[in-house]
């Protein structure tokens, strides 16, 4: 048995078929007797909506009514993938950031995770539930919802992996894994079986941006290794690690 964190992406839960496969494939890891925390982001495109409808009512909105605002993206896939499972046959719970005791400073809209109180989760993990987990979000001293940045699912993912000292941490995406530029917009791409923190950063900051890079410099610092894979086959994706 192992203790597994895994994170889909906003294509990998992109609509309900979507989110019924990524249910499927949970089931198969469960049904191996692993313990499973799944991170989920909005469904791509849903933050960018909420970003233009805020915008469209305030030039410049509060930060902390963003916070606000983005949280929902999230709060719709954790529920509609718990439920997904249930359908399926699996005991699953959903659980915002907060829930899943997330506790941020107090930067709206680019939070940085202070600690995580693992309690809430570890009781569920024994009980033998599949825990869904709201990316991008966590709560302040104050009770306010926070979001760690775009991109912020990651964070969550790799975070949660240290705290609850994960066995494993598979970050799941729409390309197979690193490539050596992003294989969507060059054809020659090659996909790297394993890379190192410090590359993941290089190839980011060069524009093929797989990660937020916050996520992949929190991993480098609590040694998280990691693995960069697809939702949509089982072909093996990218380790990321320390050199
Ligand atoms: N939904 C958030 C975003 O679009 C967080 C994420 O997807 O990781 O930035
Ligand atoms: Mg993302």
């Amino acid at each position: 048995m192992a203790r597994i964190v895994q994170k889909y992406g906003g294509t990998s839960v992109g609509d309900v078929d979507r989110i019924k496969n990524v249910a499927a494939r949970i089931k198969a890891f469960r049904d191996e007797g692993n313990q499973l925390v799944v991170v989920v982001s909005a469904r791509s495109g849903v933050t960018n909506e909420l970003i233009a409808r805020a915008k469209a009512i305030h030039p410049n909105p509060p930060e902390r009514e963003m916070d606000q605002l983005l949280s929902i993206g999230e709060q719709e896939t954790i529920a509609l993938t718990a439920m997904a499972l249930e359908a399926i046959g699996v005991e699953a719970v959903s659980y915002t950031g907060a829930q899943a005791g997330i506790f941020t400073d107090k930067a709206h809209t680019k939070a940085k995770i202070k600690t995580i109180d693992a309690r809430p989760l570890e009781k569920d993990l024994s009980a033998g539930k599949v825990i869904i987990v709201a990316g991008f979000q966590g709560i302040n001293d104050d009770g306010h919802i926070t979001t760690l940045g775009r991109g912020g699912s990651d964070l969550t993912a790799i975070a949660l992996a240290a705290a609850i000292k994960a066995d494993k941490c598979e970050i799941y995406t729409d390309v197979d894994g690193v490539y050596t530029a992003d294989p969507r917009v060059v054809k020659n791409a090659r996909k790297l079986d394993e890379i190192s923190y410090d590359e993941m950063l290089e190839l980011a900051s060069a524009g093929s941006k797989v990660m937020q890079s916050r996520s992949v410099e929190f991993a480098a610092k609590y040694d998280v290794v990691f693995e960069v894979r697809s939702s949509f086959n089982n072909n093996p994706g990218t380790i990321v690690k320390q050199e």
